[in-house]
């Protein structure tokens, strides 16, 4: 009887395994051919100078539409395309996208406002993927130094002599640089240090660790080690006021989160602009 069960489980379990491969190969064939299809859209969520709240830039996010008035996650189809190669010209798109982006903001007299992507690991094995970026900048002749190539520290521990090699050349041509969700990967010390970086990204697990009243050791350290290695921080999820003051008792430079904007589509990413120049 024991061994009926075992056997009982074991096809359970390779049932369950071949539902999930064909859910993901099926996925990928509609992310292909949606992406193919230029259904995919950016877009994008404000970014603030903590003290003053007035706009600094924004973050470019993937949002695929589902066919039924709703979008799949950018948490669930964004390993599928990495996992598939697509992540490699999806984030080229992307990449175009931002720099066009850079474009529409300076003819709408907001050309001080910078744009930023988040970047794939598969994305650096790319041999050309500098090259690509480089040309994407040029001919659309936004300023390298408006575009911001987000990447997480499991990026850098990947491939580290890969990654750092393509941003210091980008960040010789003026391209600025973020580490990602800062915190929530085990980045070694010593190469946060040999990478050119402009940015840390507080992750959101820290900013939901702020009470009333207590101290967030974490979200402290992570901005005396940026403020340290002379880099500015942004606080990525801050979803309430008394997160905010927080963070700027910290010390803390920039913020991203609810309880500015949401992310949204570029056209109403502009009236916000617009409603905000206003109502200073
Ligand atoms: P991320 O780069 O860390 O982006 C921040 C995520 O936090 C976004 O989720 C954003 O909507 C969400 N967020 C911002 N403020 C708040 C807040 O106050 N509360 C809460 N609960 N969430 C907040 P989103 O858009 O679902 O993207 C998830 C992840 O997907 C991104 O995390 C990024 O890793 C990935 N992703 C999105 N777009 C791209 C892309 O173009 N390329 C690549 N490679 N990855 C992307
Ligand atoms: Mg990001
Ligand atoms: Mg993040
Ligand atoms: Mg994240």
């Amino acid at each position: 009887r024991a061994k009926k069960n075992i056997s009982d489980n074991f096809e359970y379990f390779a049932k369950d395994i071949e539902d999930k491969t064909t859910w993901r190969l099926e996925m990928i064939r509609r992310l292909r051919s949606d992406f193919m299809a230029r259904k995919l859209e950016l877009w994008f969520q404000p970014q603030v100078d903590l003290v003053s709240e007035k706009v600094v830039g924004m973050e470019g996010l993937l949002r695929w539409p589902d066919g039924n008035n709703g979008y799949i996650s950018p948490a669930v189809f964004v390993p599928l395309a990495e996992y598939s190669g697509l992540i490699v010209d999806i984030g080229e798109w992307v990449i175009e996208e931002a720099c066009h982006r850079l474009k529409d903001l300076k003819e709408a007299n907001f050309g001080d406002l910078r744009v930023a992507v988040n970047i794939s690991m598969p994305q650096f094995r790319d041999r050309s993927f500098v090259n690509k970026v480089l040309g994407t900048i040029s001919t659309s002749k936004c300023d390298p130094s408006l575009l911001e190539l987000e990447i997480t520290e499991s990026v850098v521990m990947d491939e580290p002599q890969i990654v750092i090699d393509a941003l210091r050349t980008l960040k010789e041509h003026g391209v600025a640089i973020a580490i990602d969700d800062f915190g929530t990967g085990f980045s070694s010390m010593s190469y946060l240090q040999q990478l050119p970086l402009d940015r840390l990204k507080v992750d959101r697990s820290f900013i939901r660790d702020i009470e009333p009243g207590k101290s967030a050791v974490l979200a402290e350290t992570i901005v005396t080690l940026g403020n340290k290695l002379g880099l500015l921080t942004i606080a990525e999820g801050i979803e309430t006021k008394e997160q905010a003051e927080y963070m700027i008792e910290l010390g803390c430079n920039e913020a991203q989160g609810f309880f500015y904007a949401k992310p949204m589509p570029f056209t109403e990413l502009m009236d916000y602009l617009v409603s905000q120049k206003d109502a200073n």
